[in-house]
């Protein structure tokens, strides 16, 4: 390591004794190989950090934060979100992890476990004296390549599907090995139901519940959100016209603090009546047109909640803008931001329940307008459980939504991509690169692997097996051979099945965007062959380290 160094000692003309400092006081300099491999060890820290959770038997993570708040999560972006790294080379591998969950909702472990392959096989490459540019240069063929079988696996998978494809299966294999797996018919069917019936995804809202079983998941036509009435001895249930206000019912405040001086006890009388009467106006103002529910983004004064309540009038109060945006769209209604503005125009039309029946109290509000929001009113036993439940949902909704879309690819999972990339590109590599460009297409290729073998690894099964059944059958064109993972064998062969048969089935961008962000990210660490920390406080910050 060279602190603050001079210029290196051969760039120093001779005869010169005073060393030329050309940087700050404390900037610390790392060049070379020396750079490069404290990079490569951070970004694979990445990589180990998550890989444990990959595939249908991968495992959970518990994160507890400074403030005791735990996490329990399968999800790879969620973990890698929470654990806050550091080193900078390992951020570009979560960047890799965060790109893949806002494109594709789904393969964020892959991705992150494919960049760390890529890097892991690239150092061998440089310990053999391989020019950083030929292995990235080669690894951007391997890329090529890889999308190219990609898109071929995907029309054979399309002609296996001629009658449309089977959302709820893309749904389910999604779903598979995390702590909602159970359930995943139900959920299954429900992922589709819920993607048919809006134009975007942001319509569709999970509302997570604790209290119930996941087997109670429901979907629900309109917008269930977390809130309870007004005044417990409010009705429950509201049929007829809403409003939905984005002010407060309450006497108007004077923006700037004003001082009232009363010297005459009437005078408080006479001030508060006033403040009485306004509120008064107000409530009489929503009675006369007949509203049954009021939601407002602000605070209801509790004088216009006991009038409310005893008109029979359901009110909400502190609801967040989101929510009342859907309920709008749900039922026609139009925010209005002063009561007196409220015209009949204005209001929506909806049939409201407050739900007692859970550890927390939730309202539904039904749909009447097309296109509506719908809500998936999800139950956990508990906080944790009902959390990773709803980071299922996202990425099972995310890829069937992506599997929805017309011209959407889908293509074979469980590792048989990965292998079949891998054995073609072996065939074929001295046809896109010669020498020693082309031990980097190849070992782009092998990189491929380490997905079927995290999944076998992960569910018990020998890595060493795993190459080598995966790689004989791909080899011979098999290319629907996944991995079998759940098998009655009790011996821990590792076996493949159909897996178009067993429905293990994806949107093919999932494996795309994968595939690129990892190279791009994996090419991105290997072109650094200098780290200059600027005036860096205390040691390095290391982030994680290798296991
Ligand atoms: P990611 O964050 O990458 O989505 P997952 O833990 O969800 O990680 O694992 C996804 C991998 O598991 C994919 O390669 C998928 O094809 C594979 N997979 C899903 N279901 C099965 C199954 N039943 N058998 C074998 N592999 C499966
Ligand atoms: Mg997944």
């Amino acid at each position: 390591m060279i602190s603050n160094s001079p210029m290196g000692e051969d760039m120093q003309p001779s005869g010169q004794q005073q060393p030329i400092f050309i940087m700050q006081e404390g900037t610390q300099q790392k060049r070379g190989r020396n750079a490069q491999g404290n990079n490569i060890s951070a970004a694979r820290a990445v990589g180990e950090a998550v890989r444990s959770t990959l595939g249908p038997k991968g495992m959970d993570k518990m994160l507890v934060d400074n403030t005791g708040q735990v996490i329990i999560t399968n999800d790879g972006a969620t973990i890698l979100r929470e654990v806050g790294i550091e080193h900078p080379a390992a951020k570009m591998v979560v960047e890799v992890a965060k790109t893949q969950e806002s494109q594709c909702y789904d393969g964020t472990t892959s991705a992150v476990v494919l960049a760390s392959e890529l890097l892991k096989n690239a150092e061998e490459l440089l310990e053999k004296g391989i020019h950083p540019t030929t292995i990235t240069t080669g690894y951007r063929k391997g890329l090529e390549a890889s999308l190219a079988i990609v898109n071929h696996l995907a029309e054979k998978t399309a002609l296996e599907f001629e009658e449309g494809i089977p959302l709820k299966s893309i749904a389910m294999t999604a779903l598979t090995g995390k702590s909602a797996e159970s359930s995943k018919e139900l959920l299954g069917e429900i992922c589709v139901s819920a993607i048919q019936e809006v134009s975007s995804l942001e319509d569709i809202r999970t509302l997570t519940v604790t209290g119930g079983s996941v087997g109670d998941t429901t979907l629900f036509h309109g917008v269930a959100l977390e809130k309870d009435k007004a005044h417990p001895r409010m009705v429950n249930e509201a049929i007829g016209k809403i409003a939905v206000l984005s002010c407060a019912i309450e006497a108007k405040q004077s923006k700037i603090e004003a001082q009232v001086q009363i010297s005459d006890p009437t005078q408080v009388a006479a001030f508060l009546a006033e403040e009485e009467n306004a509120i008064k106006e107000m409530v009489l103002h929503i009675e006369s047109m007949g509203v049954a529910a009021v939601f407002a983004q602000k605070g209801v004064d509790d004088l216009a909640i006991h009038y409310l309540r005893r008109s029979e009038t359901l009110v909400v109060e502190k609801v967040v803008r989101s929510d009342l945006d859907a309920i709008c769209k749900a039922t026609g209604a139009t925010m209005v931001s002063d009561i007196f503005d409220l015209g009949d125009d204005d209001l929506g039309e909806s049939s409201i329940q407050v739900v007692n029946d859970y550890d927390m109290p939730f309202i539904r509000v039904a749909s009447t307008a097309t296109p509506s929001p719908v809500s998936i009113i999800a139950f956990g036993s508990t906080p944790h459980v009902a959390a990773e439940i709803e980071r299922a949902l996202d990425d099972a909704l995310g890829v069937c939504w992506l599997a929805y879309q017309k011209d959407s690819q889908i293509i074979v999972g469980g590792g048989a991509p990965h292998a079949h990339i891998a054995t073609q590109i072996a065939k074929v590599s001295h046809e896109i690169s010669k020498g020693r460009e082309r031990m980097a297409v190849e070992a782009f290729g092998k990189s491929m692997m380490i997905i079927p073998q995290t999944i076998g690894e992960n569910a018990g099964l020998d890595p060493v097996d795993v190459a080598l059944i995966m790689g004989s059958e791909h080899r011979e064109n098999n290319w629907k051979s996944a991995l079998l993972i759940e098998t009655e064998d009790e011996s821990g062969n590792a076996l493949v099945c159909d897996g178009i048969e067993k429905l293990i089935i994806e949107p093919a961008s999932v494996l795309k965007q994968a595939l690129k962000s990892a190279t791009e990210a994996a090419i991105m660490i290997l072109r650094i062959d200098d780290v200059i920390m600027m005036r860096s406080e205390g040691p390095n910050n290391q982030g994680l380290q290798m296991g």
